[in-house]
């Protein structure tokens, strides 16, 4: 522990919403705070082009209000009188069964008369309680403990679905215990999914999770944190090495073609695991790095942005989006609905939608080129939604190492960023190889980092 000398200068490697985040927490502990990111922009994968009256995200295209304490960031940082909650017109969920989208069912009655799952399917997920729980080490996928759990129709036709549109990964190669906290500690903790479910019903009648963005996109909230910054983020810096010197770090650094070094008290890296494997220590003993985290997968993901005159899209889009299971043989993982979701993402009588193709399932689709990726995309929408016509829009962007996925096995990365943390007093990690994946997740990450300066310093 350091005794409290402020300000300290403290490094922030990586500019995304972590970084920002925890730049801007760590700032009102009257730190000084600068920002080293290797990109041209702020914000990480998270950022939207207004193209005209289009607006397309580049990556995440909405948050969930998942706890109070995202609710109180956005208050904090500014930004509530510009949150827009998802329309009410985006209620539905669509999956596709039989090739065509199917709504998912809302509530106990339109479950039980759902054209999505057979009768055999319903009376497997009644008969859930009386499964018994996984021995307390496993280390179980997420496919498994579904079929053990629901049956398989579940896994096929919600779980695959729904994982593909979180994580565009797959069941059978994701962990529950650490791509799915929450589901895993349903089971450990009440012994089913349905009654842990029911029992931790929101009696607090705290915020319900719902999903917002703002009215120039997600890009708002990087921009929102920038400007809370004293220093300006300092763009188009990389650094490739951290080397202690005494009670200090001395970083190095590439910036606009050429090399330097800087000098900081604390060090906080927010970066996505293989930027974290290629950070050098040459202080520290071999093996005593991140290479290690080269190895946590990252599928490609391409997200597909085309809009499209109302009158060419039979498909009244009365919803979120519509998913595909694997089972369906389709080429696409799914289509947000974006312009039913957010006003302000489409000309008067046009409508966008966003679809990604790719993830774990498909990664040769992936890599098509733009004129195959259109194409694919185009032929995907007719059959789902009866598309026609041309485009008015296409925009494609390209993710290569999209999202990290937490298969069984994961801890052994977490162990390995613990160990860092303790072999360099002083530097600390964050992000989405070892918080979770979802913006939300990378908020609380930045606040988790600021605290853990805070006990480091003693305050
Ligand atoms: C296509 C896609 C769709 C998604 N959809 C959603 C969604 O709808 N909802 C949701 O909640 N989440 C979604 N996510 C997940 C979420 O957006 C990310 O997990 C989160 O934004 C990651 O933030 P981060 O700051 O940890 O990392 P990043 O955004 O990756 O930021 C890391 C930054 O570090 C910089 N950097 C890298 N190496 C160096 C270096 N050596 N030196 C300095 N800087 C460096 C990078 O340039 C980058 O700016 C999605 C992600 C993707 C890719």
């Amino acid at each position: 522990m350091l005794t409290s000398r402020k300000p300290l200068r403290v490094a922030i490697v990586g500019g995304g919403v972590t970084g920002l985040t925890a730049a801007w927490q760590i700032q009102r502990l009257g730190h000084r705070v600068t920002v080293l990111e290797a990109g041209t922009r702020a914000g990480g994968v998270v950022g939207a082009q207004r193209l005209g009256a289009w607006l397309q995200e580049l990556g995440p295209n909405s948050l969930l209000e998942s706890s109070p304490e995202i609710a109180a960031f956005v208050d904090d940082v500014g930004l509530a009188p510009r949150r827009l909650y998802a329309a009410p017109a985006a209620k539905q969920r669509y999956l596709v069964r039989g090739g065509r989208p199917v709504a998912l069912p809302t509530s106990p009655g339109a479950f039980l008369r759902t054209p999505l799952f057979s009768a055999g399917a319903k009376l497997r997920l009644l008969l859930e309680p009386l499964w018994r729980r996984a021995p307390a080490d496993a280390d179980e996928t997420l496919a498994d403990f579904v079929r053990r759990r629901l049956g398989r129709e579940f896994l096929d036709y919600a779980i695959n679905p729904f994982v593909a549109g979180v994580y565009a990964g797959d069941p059978e190669r994701l962990s529950v215990r650490h791509a799915f906290p929450r589901l895993h500690a349903l089971e450990r903790d009440h012994g089913s999914l349905l009654l842990g479910a029911l029992r931790r019903r929101n009696p607090s009648g705290g915020p319900k999770g719902r999903i917002f963005s703002f009215p120039e996109g997600l890009g708002e909230i990087p921009r929102a944190l920038q400007a809370r910054l004293v220093d300006p983020v300092l763009l188009r810096t990389r650094v490739t090495a951290l080397r202690r010197t005494g009670a200090t770090w001395r970083l190095a650094l590439e910036q606009r073609g050429t090399t330097g070094e800087a000098e900081f008290d604390l060090v906080v890296c927010a970066l996505p695991a293989d930027a974290l494997a290629a950070l050098d220590f040459p202080d520290l003993a071999p093996g005593a790095g991140l290479r290690l985290l080269a190895e946590i997968p990252h599928p490609s993901v391409v997200s597909v942005f085309t809009g499209h005159r109302r009158e060419d899209v039979p498909h009244p889009l009365d919803g979120f989006g519509l998913l595909v299971p694997a089972v369906e043989g389709g080429r696409i993982l799914g289509t947000l609905f974006s312009s039913t979701l957010f006003p302000g993402r489409a000309p008067e009588g046009h409508v966008a939608l966003t679809t990604f193709v790719g993830g774990t399932r498909q990664p040769e689709l992936a890599a098509l080129d733009d004129a195959a990726l259109t194409a694919l995309v185009r032929e995907e929408l007719g059959r789902y939604l009866g598309v026609g016509g041309t485009p008015a829009i296409v925009r494609v962007q390209r993710w290569p190492r999209a999202i990290p996925q937490y298969a069984p096995g994961h801890q052994r990365f977490l162990t390995a960023i613990a160990q860092l943390e303790a072999a360099a007093p002083g530097v600390f990690v964050g992000g989405n190889c070892r918080d979770g994946i979802s913006l939300p997740n990378c908020i609380a990450a930045g606040y988790r980092l600021a605290a853990t300066v805070r006990r480091h310093t003693g305050d």
